[in-house]
This record gives structure tokens, C-alpha cells and sequence, in this order.
């Protein structure tokens, strides 16, 4: 399947001979979710973004960032992440050529996120301090100095992430009355609601239900949190960049932002790996969380984003499930009675 500049180039910002960094992001499925759909009283369907090249959305605004940058003929790159706009940001400045910084708050992001930025030799820099520090600092920085920003202030990254809102539309036509989404720095919900807004008359267009977990929910107190806490590390922000658009979408939409607590968004991580066989990062399980504990809001049909995947945080599943391996002397009996017990 070919990249998503290359699927919609006609409704992004590039012309045909501009410089395309692709590494075949976008095209995820929309997977029923039959034992969700029981459970929340609508028929769910999940986006599972975590199928992207990077195993998160965030590609789908770095083929257009990294793209503009070459097109630009910035050298550098840089961002301030949670992990995976880092990891999506290391990889497409690998594939680019480009040199790679990334940001991220020290002690706080999923082991396979820093493997990820490590491997495709960004220089990872730990600030002591939260996402919201690291953001503001790197904007100062890019004030400075000639080298690209790429986290979600930067519109090519808008472009690329509205991508997902148009497959959608793509698949169900307007057949769909809610979309339920994690939000932290809040640049896809901005994202999902312009791609809507784009391609569906007012009508048609499905109400944004906003989820964020309740030590980091800044946009449902009304206020930014000074230190944000959460299990869900990629929507541990006190202060979105996005937070005006975000609730645009929100109200112009006739949805809802909402707070699910950690226990909540476990219980969703685990209910979505053992019994639909989809296994996503804890940030994803948010929206999941939210459509079980606040309902379906009267929708019919809800597409449910699943941002990012399982394996970006193995040390946050392991945690869930300690103890479970069972351990086996190499002879049948013993065999028989552990399998079998
Ligand atoms: C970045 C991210 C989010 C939050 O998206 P925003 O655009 O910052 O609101 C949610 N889940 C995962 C897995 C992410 O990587």
C-alpha cells in the first residue's frame, strides 16, 4: 500500500515532484469490537493506529513534518515528546538523512519508545521535567537556531494526521455518530475534527468524544496542571499545545471531554487484550476506558481510536499480569499438569 502523501496527495500540501519521505504509514484497519460493542451498547469499531510503521499515528503527521522539512531543505529535526513522537521523529529523519534530536521527560517514557529513537540515532536528551517544560524550551530553541520542529504545532503535522479521518470516512461513509480518542498535547483530535469537517457536510459529521486521564485532564478542570500524573505516559501533558482547537472540536461537534482515572484506563488495556485480542499502549486504552465508564452517549456507531501499540510499553503490561508464567521441569507428567491445571 503505498504511503499516505501518495493516497491523498490531492487534498495535502504537496505537488507531484516534492520530495516524499514515506515509510508506508496510514491504510490501518477499522476492526469490529464485538465484545466492547456488547459492553457499551453501540457497535465499536477500533482504529488501530498502532499498526503504523512506528507502531503509532504520529507517522501519519511525520511523512508531511519530515517531507516539508526535506522540501525546506532544513539539515534538522527536533521535538519534544512523551516517546512516540520521538520514536516516529528518529525514524523518518533516519530514512530522510536528516539529524535527530528528541526531547522527552527523564524517567518517563515506555522502554520501547527509547530503544526506538535510540536505534534510529536520534540524540535522545532526558530533561528533568515534565512534556509542557520540554515543549516550551524546545520552541526557544527552534526561535534560535535553523532546524525543524516537528511535534503537532507544526501544521504539516495537522495535514498528515487528518489522514486517518478521511480513511475512515473512506470506509463508513457517514455512517459513523462518535468518535472516542485520547487526548494529551491534543493535536489529533484538532486533527480528526478538521479531516471531517473537510470531507462530511455539518450534518454528517460525528461528535468528538475526548478522553484524558484524570491526573493529566487540564481540558476537562478547565486549567492547566502543573504536574500531570498518569500510567498512561503518552498523554501525561498538564498544558496542550492545542488546547483552543481541541475544544472547538469538541463543542462545534457536540461531543464531550471527559476524565477516565488509571484504574480505569488498566481495566480497558486489559479488556481489550484478553478478550478482543487487540493489544494497545495504556494511553490508547483511554478512549476504550472512557466509552466504558461515561457510554456511547446515545451514538449508534462509535469508531474508537487505538493510538498506539502494546508493545511500545512492555514493562506497563508486565506489571498487569506478574507472576502468570509458569515454570516447568522438562518431563510429560509435569508438562500435562502445567498446561492442563
Ligand atoms: C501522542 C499520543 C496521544 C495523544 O495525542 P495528542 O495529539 O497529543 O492529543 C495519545 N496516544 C498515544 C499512543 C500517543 O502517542
Amino acid at each position: 500500500m503505498a504511503g499516505l502523501i501518495e493516497r491523498y496527495r490531492e487534498r495535502l500540501p504537496f505537488a507531484a515532484g516534492d520530495p516524499v519521505v514515506s515509510l508506508g504509514e496510514g491504510s490501518t484497519p477499522l476492526v469490529p469490537a464485538p465484545a466492547l460493542s456488547e459492553r457499551v451498547g453501540a457497535e465499536v469499531l477500533l482504529k488501530l493506529e498502532g499498526l503504523n510503521p512506528t507502531g503509532s499515528f504520529k507517522d501519519r503527521g511525520m511523512t508531511c513534518a519530515v517531507s516539508a522539512a526535506v522540501r525546506e531543505g532544513s539539515e534538522a529535526i527536533v521535538c519534544a515528546s512523551t516517546g512516540n513522537t520521538a520514536a516516529s521523529a528518529a525514524a523518518y529523519a533516519a530514512r530522510a538523512g536528516l539529524r535527530c534530536a528528541v526531547i522527552v521527560p527523564e524517567g518517563k517514557i515506555a522502554s520501547g519508545k527509547l530503544a526506538q529513537a535510540l536505534m534510529h540515532g536520534a540524540r535522545v536528551i532526558a530533561l528533568r521535567a515534565n512534556f509542557d517544560v520540554a515543549l516550551a524550551l524546545v520552541r526557544r530553541l527552534v526561535a534560535e537556531h535553523p532546524i525543524a520542529l516537528v511535534n503537532s504545532v507544526n501544521e504539516f503535522r495537522m495535514h498528515g494526521q487528518r489522514t486517518a479521518a478521511w480513511e475512515i470516512v473512506d470506509e463508513l461513509g457517514h455512517e459513523l455518530d462518535a468518535l472516542a480518542i485520547p487526548v494529551g498535547n491534543a493535536g489529533n483530535i484538532t486533527a480528526y475534527w478538521r479531516g471531517f469537517r473537510e470531507v462530511l457536510a455539518r450534518e454528517n459529521r460525528p461528535r468528538m468524544l475526548g478522553f484524558q486521564a484524570a491526573g493529566a485532564a487540564p481540558l476537562v478542570h478547565g486549567a492547566p496542571v502543573a504536574q500531570p500524573e498518569t500510567v498512561a505516559s503518552a498523554i501525561r501533558i498538564g498544558n496542550p499545545a492545542r488546547w483552543e482547537d481541541a475544544m472547538d472540536a469538541v463543542t462545534s461537534s457536540g461531543g464531550a471531554i471527559n476524565a477516565v482515572s488509571d484504574e480505569q484506563i488498566l481495566a480497558a488495556y486489559r479488556f481489550l487484550a484478553g478478550r478482543e485480542g487487540i493489544f494497545c499502549e495504556p494511553a490508547s486504552a483511554a478512549s476504550v476506558a472512557g466509552l466504558l465508564a461515561h457510554g456511547a452517549d446515545g451514538a449508534r456507531r462509535v469508531v474508537c481510536v487505538l493510538t498506539g501499540h502494546g508493545l511500545k510499553d512492555p514493562q506497563t503490561a508486565l506489571a498487569q499480569v506478574d507472576d502468570a508464567v509458569i515454570p516447568c521441569a522438562p518431563e510429560l507428567a509435569e508438562l500435562e499438569k502445567a498446561v492442563l491445571a
